[in-house]
This record gives structure tokens, C-alpha cells and sequence, in this order.
């Protein structure tokens, strides 16, 4: 092999046995040179946003070489997979995430528990988080702020925008730039027409086109990265099936909500659940005031198991 051919690509997407990966010389469709695929197969091996060193074989396709390391991974819970190292079934959807937008709607009334949720898997997986408040112009902004300010307090950035008015988006655009970001939110919210908004022709298509073409948006599960024009790429993660809370045990929970992590070592019994005890500075300060309820309320069913996404 010569290794002078070689060019550095980034795989954009993961489909039976093919990858489409984003080259200095274009899109190179690819398939894995033999070897590669063993011991483990298929998008476990390769996913979107993996680094890989490709050999072009003409102007539309190659072979994979060599894959680099991963930084990150997003992954849900396999139907049928194997057990990891960590005795875990993983699939990874997705390969070094540099942040998560999580898109809520301003309009109706967002569900900030399940909020709370995707801040708990990005802060288990160290991945940074972003909130997008879509559809500001259905309310106004101190109502948002109202809900969401929260979320500023504790250091996420909040970003507050329209797809419809233009509200927001050159700010969303330069959040994204550079980056591999995952967008991730509940159907309806306007991931679609934001993705449309800062990059005509980035999104999959929005409902009104779904609708009319009968096409379902989400054909797959697996996300497709699109490449930004001032540099970067985002993913359209289909569906919060890659933000389970699989990977976390119960007594790492309190670990990930960033208020009362630094609590925790006050209770008085170490291995505190915060649910009951006597002398627990977590409980105390929701009493206080000091913890939103809510933000407790959500700590409180991921801790008792009562949540599925
Ligand atoms: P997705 O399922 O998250 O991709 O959502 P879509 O982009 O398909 O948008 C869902 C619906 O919300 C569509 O009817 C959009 O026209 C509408 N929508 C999207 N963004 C906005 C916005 O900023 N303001 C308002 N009022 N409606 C919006
Ligand atoms: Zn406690």
C-alpha cells in the first residue's frame, strides 16, 4: 500500500456495508478494506463522524484504510447487539461529538424534564450541551426566559431564535460553526427549518414536504452529517432514542446535574440517595429553594426509574 495516497476524510454516513465520506477532493462513496471489518462489524466499526484515512480509487469512491480513534461516541442500546468491554450493548450512532443542541419549542408549553434528561446523558458522555429555544416569536421573551433562564444560570448556553422570523439564527449559525453538532429535539419543534434556516438545503425535508411528498422524514435511525459551508457539520439525530439513559448508574446520577453534584459531599451518609435521609444538603437546599423542584423532580424519577424517553 502506498501510503502517499492517502487522504484524510470524515465519514458523513453509514449505510449496509457503504460510507460516504467527506474528502479535501469531494464525497467519496467507500467500503472497508477487508481486514478492517474484523473482529467487529458494520456501523459498530464505522460510524458518522469517524476520522478515517481513505484511498481513492477514482473521483467517487475509495477504500478505507485506517480509522482513527474516537474521542466520543453517542450510542443507544442495541435491539440485538453484543456486550461491550463494560458488559454494555451499545450502538454508536455516532462518533466524536463536539456538542448536542438540544431544540425545544418556546410554543406550547416545553417539557423541561425530559430537558433535564438530555443534559444528564450529555454530561455522563462529557459531550457539551447547547439549548435551542425555537418558535420565540409564538411568545415573548421574557416568558422564555422565564423557563429557560434556568438553564443559563447553570452555564448551558440558551439560545433564543425563530426559523420563522430569522430571530436568533446568525447566533445559532456561529454556535455551530467548526463543530460536529448533534441536533436532537421532539418531533415538531423545527429542527428541520432551522437546519433550512442557516443553511438553505441542509435539512432533511421539513413536515409540510414530508407531507406532501408522503415521504417520512426518518427513514433510519442513524444520523447523516451535512457539511456546513463555513466549516463544520451537523447531524440530524433521528428521534432521543441515542439519548437513553442506559449507560448511568443510579448512585452516578447526582454526579450529572450540575447543582447539586457539588452538594453531595455535605449529606451526611455517603452513599446518600437524596430522596429521604436526614441531614441531606440536596434535600435541604431544595427546601431552601436553593435547587429548582423541578430540576429536583427530575433528578428524583431518572432516580427511581420511573422515566422511559
Ligand atoms: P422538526 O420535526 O423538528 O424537524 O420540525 P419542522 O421543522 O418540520 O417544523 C414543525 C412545524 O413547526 C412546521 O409546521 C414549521 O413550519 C413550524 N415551525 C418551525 N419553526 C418555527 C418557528 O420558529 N416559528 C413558528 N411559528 N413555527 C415554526
Ligand atoms: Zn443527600
Amino acid at each position: 500500500m502506498d501510503d502517499t495516497r492517502l487522504v484524510p476524510g470524515l465519514i458523513l454516513r453509514a449505510q449496509s456495508g457503504f460510507f460516504d465520506v467527506h474528502t479535501p477532493d469531494g464525497v467519496l462513496r467507500c467500503k472497508l478494506r477487508g481486514r478492517l471489518t474484523l473482529p467487529r462489524r458494520g456501523s459498530d466499526l464505522v460510524a458518522a463522524g469517524d476520522r478515517v484515512l481513505v484511498q481513492p480509487l477514482d473521483a467517487s469512491s475509495g477504500v478505507i484504510e485506517r480509522i482513527d480513534e474516537r474521542q466520543r461516541v453517542l450510542g443507544r442500546r442495541a435491539p440485538s447487539g453484543r456486550p461491550d468491554r463494560r458488559g454494555q450493548r451499545q450502538q454508536v450512532l455516532l462518533a466524536n461529538p463536539d456538542q448536542l443542541a438540544f431544540v425545544f419549542a418556546a410554543e406550547p408549553e416545553p417539557n423541561l424534564r425530559l430537558l433535564d434528561r438530555l443534559l444528564v446523558v450529555a454530561e455522563a458522555e462529557r459531550i457539551p450541551a447547547l439549548v435551542v429555544v425555537n418558535k420565540i416569536d409564538l411568545t415573548d421573551r421574557k416568558a422564555a426566559t422565564e423557563l429557560f433562564g434556568l438553564y443559563e444560570k447553570l452555564g448551558y448556553p440558551v439560545l433564543y431564535v425563530s426559523a420563522k422570523t430569522g430571530r436568533g439564527i446568525d447566533a445559532l449559525r456561529q454556535a455551530l460553526v467548526g463543530k460536529l453538532t448533534a441536533v436532537a429535539g421532539r418531533s415538531g419543534v423545527g429542527k428541520s427549518s432551522l437546519l433550512n434556516a442557516i443553511q438553505p438545503g441542509l435539512a432533511l425535508p421539513t413536515k409540510e414536504v414530508s407531507e406532501q411528498t408522503g415521504k417520512g422524514k426518518h427513514a433510519t435511525v442513524f444520523p447523516e452529517l451535512v457539511p456546513l459551508d463555513g466549516g463544520g457539520y451537523v447531524a440530524d439525530t433521528p428521534g432521543l432514542r441515542a439519548f437513553a439513559l442506559w449507560d448511568i448508574e443510579p448512585g452516578e446520577l447526582d454526579a450529572y446535574f450540575r447543582e447539586i453534584a457539588p452538594l453531595v459531599k455535605s449529606c451526611a451518609f455517603s452513599d446518600c440517595t437524596h430522596t429521604h435521609e436526614p441531614d441531606c444538603a440536596v434535600l435541604a437546599a431544595v427546601e431552601a429553594g436553593r435547587v429548582d423542584p423541578g430540576r429536583y423532580e427530575s433528578y428524583l424519577r431518572i432516580r427511581l426509574g420511573e422515566e422511559g424517553l
